[in-house]
């Protein structure tokens, strides 16, 4: 595990649940529907993390059962085949419903796979009922998209033929961009998973080798193996150094021609480092500290030091896992500090003490933080911005840039002189 120190910390925990992971995945497959089966402390979480009216179903698909339906359990297995009835008919559009369990006890206690499987079999297969946790005991906000893709996996019809399967959400262009630098390579049968129209789903079987987009897929990626496909070994298409390392572990495992690959990067490679100088010059030297959330911390980190010149205080995240992260721990600097969990008020005794010049973390820690002088990046960012790919680097550099602006801005030194 490259040179890295690694601790682990238990405690208090101070982040999104998995329901979270709704709002893009509604984004990319708009002919899914998503029926948190909660309350509405989780309608006002997916309110509040995704800045949009939970109600205006036509662009987001969520709907919540009321508490005192979830009183009875009885009650509740009859309310939710009501709640599905009456919006499949406002909805005839819907192929597929997740059913998505959170974290009341009621909930727990209704069997979710049970009510998808009657269901699928009472709308005799039109619409596929499917379901999966977001629960904040079980799950950080990533890991809803991981229990989503996973429920989708057992779907996939089996095929033999060789193929580049890209998994996780990315945004729509930024995957375009991505497969179009495939084609160039040769690389002509590639598909994504999850697909932009859930009944579309991509073929899997033992000529599938999967490029990972998102490092969080460790359940996915498991089912996937479990269908014969091969994992291929990168790190995460973050910055420059990660997205050519990715591209390169898919060029290396279709047999395609060095200088074939190289010609392709190059000018890339060039445009890209040449977008990046101006960030790395506001980054470089700067104290950076990355409170565990997204699971993206670490090709964060490396993408961070390694391209920005930034100095890694501490690198936290929810949960490591060694075998899909392994490319990138060899990437960052000897003795990087990594926090395996959370203990959040450990966590933030440490950042008051090593007065980092950024803070990634939540949005619930972000405004405590800033009261107290220290800039920060809501974590949740990452995952609504196209940071993909050698293009996006320095988009995503500025995106970290943008937090010590404004913070050099609002200085009582710079104020004085304005
Ligand atoms: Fe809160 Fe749990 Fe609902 Fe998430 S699933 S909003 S953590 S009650």
């Amino acid at each position: 595990m490259g040179g890295s120190t690694l601790l682990k910390e238990t405690g208090p925990r101070e982040v999104f649940c998995g329901l979270t992971s709704i709002v893009w995945l509604h984004r990319r497959m708009p002919d899914a529907f998503f029926l948190v089966v909660g309350s509405r402390t989780c309608a006002h979480l997916i309110q509040s993390a995704a800045g949009v009216m939970i109600f205006a179903e036509p662009r987001f698909g969520t709907a919540i059962l009321e508490e005192r339906d979830l009183a009875g359990l009885a009650d509740a297995h009859e309310e939710l085949d009501r709640v599905v009835k009456n919006l499949l008919k406002r909805r005839p559009e819907i192929r597929t419903l997740f059913l998505v369990g959170s974290c009341p006890s009621e909930v727990i206690k209704i069997d979710l796979s049970r009510a998808a499987e009657r269901l699928t079999s009472h709308l005799n297969g039109q619409v596929r009922v499917l379901n999966y946790s977001g629960s904040g005991i079980e799950t950080t906000f990533t890991q809803g998209e991981d229990g989503a893709l996973k429920a989708l996996v057992p779907l996939m019809p089996a095929s033999q033929e060789e193929q580049l399967l890209l998994v996780g959400t990315l945004a729509n262009p930024v995957e375009d961009r991505l497969k179009t630098i495939f084609k160039r390579l040769g690389i002509k049968n590639i598909d994504s998973f999850p697909p932009r129209q859930s009944t579309e789903l991509p073929s899997i079987g033992p000529r599938t080798k999967v490029l990972l987009t998102q490092p969080y897929l460790t359940d996915t990626s498991r089912e996937l193996r479990d269908r014969g496909a091969e994992i291929l070994q990168s790190p995460f298409p973050l910055g420059v150094e990660g997205s050519k390392a990715w591209i390169e572990a898919a060029a290396k495992s279709f047999n395609v021609d060095r200088n074939l690959l190289d010609s392709t990067l190059e000018p890339l490679i060039s445009r890209a480092n040449k977008a990046l100088k101006p960030y790395v010059e506001q980054l470089s030297g700067k104290k950076l500290f990355l409170l565990p959330e997204s699971q993206l911390e670490i090709p964060l980190a490396r993408f961070l030091h390694n391209e920005c010149g930034m100095e890694l205080v501490e690198v936290g995240v929810p949960y490591l896992n060694r075998e899909l992260m392994k490319s990138e721990l060899d990437l960052l600097p000897e003795r990087t500090r990594i926090v395996e969990g959370q203990h959040v008020e450990k966590q933030l005794d440490r950042v008051r003490e090593h007065k980092p010049d950024l803070v990634v973390c939540g949005m619930g820690l972000a405004n405590p933080l800033e009261a107290e002088g220290i800039s920060t990046k809501w974590s949740i960012e990452m995952v609504f911005s196209p940071i993909h790919g050698i293009d996006q680097a320095s988009d995503l550099a500025e995106l970290f840039a943008r937090p010590l602006h404004r913070h050099n801005l609002l200085s009582p030194k710079t104020l004085e002189t304005v």
